[in-house]
């Protein structure tokens, strides 16, 4: 794994968030983003040569919207950078962890991404995500 490449925080109003997170990070999102596979809005903002994504559900049955029920707003889930999102989830999955998608999906952001089950990582989920840049 290269870096952090970003943290997911699960917000009710992306709106509201986004000029929160713009009076808290000193910048505006560069750039926002449906995902229409996951229901979520998404807007991205440069915190060094990390980033924080900032999710809001679409649909009921959308993934944050199971997330904001049960939990509330906060962070949702710890994005990692990989080179070969493919062969770092064959590594994974050797080393005992559990996949929630068994191939890599188009993301937000130009990502090919892939999660590994909380239940296996301490309650937090992880994001892999190599970049199609
Ligand atoms: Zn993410």
């Amino acid at each position: 794994m290269l870096k952090i490449e970003h943290i997911g925080i699960a917000v009710k109003n992306i709106k509201d968030s986004n000029d929160l997170f713009s009076r808290l990070l000193g910048a505006e999102p560069y750039k926002m983003e449906e995902v229409v596979s996951e229901g979520v809005l998404t807007s991205f903002f440069k915190v060094g040569e990390n980033k924080v994504e900032l999710l809001q559900a679409l649909r009921e049955d959308s993934p944050i919207a199971r997330f904001l029920e049960k939990k509330g707003e906060g962070i949702h889930h710890i994005a990692f950078d990989v080179a070969d999102i493919s062969a770092e989830m064959d590594r994974l999955q050797k080393a005992g962890f559990t996949l929630i998608n068994e191939h890599p999906k188009k993301g937000a952001d130009n990502k090919l991404v892939c999660f590994l089950h909380p239940k296996g990582t301490n309650g937090v989920l992880i994001e892999l995500c190599q970049s199609m840049d």
